[in-house]
C-alpha cells in the first residue's frame, strides 16, 4: 500500500515565491507544489494538499486558528498516514505546542516544519525542510506503526519534540532549540531516531479525540531588576485573569519586594494559577534552591519545572478550556500531559 500524507499549507515564508515583475514575496499555490519541488514524487507516496485560504503569517496565529489545523487533521485522521503542517517559523513553538495538547490519544506523525527562505529561492532551506518532513511523517516501525506518534517540529536536520521547542535564531537556518529534551532523531545520511526520547502510545490513553477548548484569560509576568509597581498591576490586575505564567531569575527566584510578594498572593488567594518558568534558555525550575525561590511557594506559586514559556502558555490556555476550577488546572499543570515536563 503506498503511504499516503497531507501537507496543511497554513502559510509562512516557506510556502512564498519572488513575483518577477514586483520582486515582491507572494504566496504560492501549494496545490502545484510537486511543479516545486519534484523531488517528493519520487517518495512514490500519495501527498495530497489543503490550503488555507487565506494563508497567514504566523504572527497572526491564534486559538481559532489552531482549531482549525486540530480539525482539518480530525477530519482526514483515518484516510493519511502522517500529516506536515506547513507553517511561519515565528510562532511555531507556540502552534506545535497548542497541537500537542489538543490532539488527545494521537497515534500518527504531525510534523511543523516552515522555512527561513522562500522555497522559490536559489538557497531555500525550505526544500530539505519540507522533504525530510514528509518522509519522517510516512516512516513506520517494524509493527508497521507511525514511527513518531507525536506533534514535533522538523528543522534544519533535526526533529524535535514540538511542545519542548523554542525559535531562539532569527537569521540561522537553525532556528529551533528543544533545551531541555533531546532530539526525537538526528537527520544526516541516516535518520537516527532515539527510541528512548519518543513517545510510545500507552493503551490507557484511549482513542484519538480533538478536544479545541481554550481561554486564553493567561498573562505572561517577566520579572525584571527595577519592575514598578505600577508594571505588575497592569498585569495582574488584567481583567478575567485566571492564570499567569511567571517568568523568573535563574532556578525560579523573584526580588524579595514586600509589596511584590503580597500581590502576588493575593492573586493566588483569589484564585489566579501563577506557573513559576525560568527565564534561562535552559534547566528546571526549583522553588526549594534559595530563600527567593521558596517565597514564590509560600505565595502560592507553583512549579512548572523544565517547561518553555510557550508550552506553558498553551497548556494553561488548554487546561482553563477544560475545568473551571483553580485546583484541577494546578494538578494538570504540574504533571505531563504530553512530555512538555521532565518526570524528577
Ligand atoms: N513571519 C513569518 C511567519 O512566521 C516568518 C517565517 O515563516 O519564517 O509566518
Amino acid at each position: 500500500m503506498r503511504q499516503s500524507i497531507l501537507l496543511i499549507y497554513t502559510g509562512g515564508t516557506i510556502g512564498m515565491k519572488q513575483d518577477p515583475d514586483t520582486l515582491l514575496l507572494k504566496p504560492f499555490d501549494f496545490s502545484q507544489i510537486s511543479d516545486e519541488v519534484p523531488e517528493i514524487n519520487r517518495f512514490g507516496y500519495t501527498i495530497d494538499t489543503y490550503s488555507f485560504d487565506p494563508v497567514i503569517d504566523s504572527s497572526d496565529a491564534k486559538p481559532e486558528f489552531w482549531a482549525r489545523i486540530a480539525n482539518v487533521i480530525r477530519d482526514n485522521y483515518d484516510s493519511y498516514d502522517g500529516f506536515v503542517v506547513l507553517h511561519g517559523t515565528d510562532t511555531m513553538a507556540y502552534s506545535a505546542s497548542a497541537l500537542s495538547f489538543m490532539l488527545e490519544g494521537l497515534r500518527k506523525s504531525v510534523i511543523f516544519t516552515g522555512s527561513q527562505l522562500p522555497i522559490g529561492m536559489l538557497r531555500t532551506d525550505g526544500r530539505e525542510n519540507l522533504i525530510s518532513a514528509i518522509e519522517l511523517a510516512a516512516m513506520k516501525d517494524d509493527n508497521g506503526e507511525p514511527m513518531v506518534p507525536e506533534v514535533c517540529i522538523c528543522f534544519e536536520n533535526k526533529l524535535f519534540r514540538g511542545n519542548r521547542t523554542t525559535k531562539y535564531n532569527s537569521e540561522n537556518f537553525s532556528a529551533f532549540s528543544s533545551p531541555n529534551y533531546p532530539l526525537l532523531a538526528d537527520i544526516g545520511i541516516h535518520i537516527r531516531y532515539d527510541r528512548n526520547a519518543i513517545h510510545s502510545f500507552l493503551p490507557e490513553e484511549g482513542e484519538f479525540k480533538v478536544n479545541t477548548a481554550m481561554d486564553t484569560n493567561v498573562a505572561i509576568l517577566k520579572i525584571f531588576p527595577g519592575m514598578t509597581e505600577s508594571y505588575v498591576d497592569s498585569v495582574l490586575s488584567a481583567k478575567g485573569l485566571r492564570a499567569v505564567v511567571l517568568e523568573t531569575f535563574g532556578s525560579g527566584n523573584a526580588p524579595s519586594l514586600p509589596w511584590f510578594l503580597e500581590k502576588i498572593r493575593r492573586c493566588t488567594a483569589r484564585g489566579v494559577v501563577i506557573v513559576n518558568v525560568t527565564q534561562c534558555q535552559r534547566g528546571s525550575v526549583n522553588m526549594g534552591t534559595y530563600a527567593n525561590g521558596a517565597i514564590l511557594e509560600e505565595a502560592g506559586v507553583i512549579s512548572g519545572q523544565d517547561i518553555t514559556t510557550e508550552s506553558a502558555l498553551t497548556k494553561l490556555f488548554h487546561l482553563l478550556g477544560c475545568h473551571s476550577d483553580a485546583e484541577s488546572v494546578k494538578k494538570g499543570m504540574e504533571s505531563p500531559l504530553r512530555g512538555e515536563i521532565s518526570l524528577k
